[in-house]
């Protein structure tokens, strides 16, 4: 009886929670650095303001957001008109779905790009058309091909989806080859450029697609509270786009889509620039450590904006998943977005990467990988 989007739908896989591995393996201690999560934990005025918030937990939250839509609102130089809040920024992703999509429209998106497009495409009954990534062995190994996608813009485009950078290749898109690409497109296609990652990329060199907001009205850019502001847990996210974009997400979103908890938790966490800026720093020294560590392993790692790795274990990747759950630590397989041979590896505390290169040395002195 279900729709027929929803019937083809493979659900999306998260990573494995810590609480599912005691259990299933008994083990205790674990790493886990399988959801791009921040290692540092969560902001701590974040935190407090949150606990000022418990004793009022029997009133709905603000449907609007206002004070958190005005802190964003100052914090990107924007109208708050221009601002949709989420429940993380998967839940924009799928509001724009369903504004925008229907069983006569297209999205477009990339082969191995963040598996929540295609799924939030297929269940609004939309067609999607998935372009071709970029080779294995170029600069940005398995990231979107712009060429590509937009070969597969037409009549029937709705929307196209751009992670940058994009999970799970790490791999991103520089600012000219993205704004000339933005402006190539017709009248009657949004473009939504998913920036999840930006706190962490932006030192790196990856544009900041909110500054071309105000010349480019069919410009949607999705952001999250999820990643280097560390509330994963209370799922905050938003979207940054032109009013009149925003007053459609508002007539599909749920009226109280964002909790008490994550409105007053995402507004302090913004005002907190010493925690990302910590972050920030540790992720950069955690991504070198990593990288080297695993290339040194004869281990191959695509170069990463983010605060993850695509490790490409030349081999079927999941017995190398399963023999790092029985030693405590969880990472992601990513066989679902078609790359059997890869896992994809957060960047965790320098301890954390620590031990996942000694368990490391360990399959190799099992055998389960091959020893470099
Ligand atoms: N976009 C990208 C590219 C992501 O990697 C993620 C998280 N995996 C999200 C969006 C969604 O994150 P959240 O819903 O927690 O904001």
């Amino acid at each position: 009886m279900a729709a027929p989007g929803v019937r083809r739908l493979h659900p999306y896989q998260p990573g494995k929670p810590i609480d599912e591995l005691e259990r299933e393996y008994g083990v205790s201690d674990i790493i886990k650095l399988a959801s791009n999560e921040n290692p540092l934990g969560s902001s701590p005025l974040a935190i407090r303001a949150m606990e000022g918030e418990l004793a009022d937990l029997w009133l709905y939250p603000d449907g609007s957001g206002f004070v958190l839509r005005e802190a964003l609102a100052r914090h990107h130089g924007l109208d708050p008109d221009c601002i949709t809040l989420g429940n993380g920024s998967n839940d924009v992703l799928v509001l724009l779905a369903e504004a925008f999509l229907t069983p006569e429209h297209e999205a477009v998106y990339s082969q191995y790009c963040f598996a929540v497009y295609p799924i939030a495409c297929q269940a609004a009954g939309a067609v999607g058309r998935c372009a071709p990534a970029l080779p294995q062995d170029g600069g940005q190994p398995l990231g979107h091909d712009l060429a590509a996608l937009r070969e597969r813009v037409g009549e029937r485009t709705r929307l196209v989806f751009i992670a940058n950078p994009n999970n799970p290749t790490g791999t991103w898109l520089g600012e000219a080859e993205l704004r000339a690409f933005i402006d190539s497109l017709p009248d009657h296609v949004l473009v939504v450029v998913d920036e999840a990652y930006h706190e962490y990329s932006k030192p790196m060199g990856v544009p900041d697609a909110t500054l071309w907001l105000a010349d480019c009205p069919r410009l949607i850019v999705t952001r999250t509270f999820s990643k280097a502001y560390g509330l994963a847990g209370i799922r905050v996210g938003y979207a940054l786009s032109h009013p009149e974009v925003a007053g459609m997400l508002n007539r599909v979103r749920q009226p109280f889509n964002v909790n008490n908890l994550a409105l007053s938790g995402a507004a302090a966490a913004l005002g907190d620039r010493e925690f990302i800026d910590r972050s920030v720093a540790a992720n950069a020294a955690g991504l070198e450590q990593l990288a080297d560590g695993l290339r040194r392993r004869g281990i191959t790692v695509a170069p990463s904006a983010a605060n993850f790795l695509l490790a490409d274990m030349q081999r079927e990747s999941g017995p190398v998943y399963e023999a790092l759950l029985q030693r405590g630590i969880i990472v992601r397989p990513v066989g679902n977005y078609g790359l059997p041979n890869h896992l994809r590896i957060t960047i965790g505390t320098g301890t954390q990467n620590a031990a996942l290169l000694d368990a490391l040395d360990d399959l190799a002195r099992q055998g389960v990988i091959d020893a470099a």
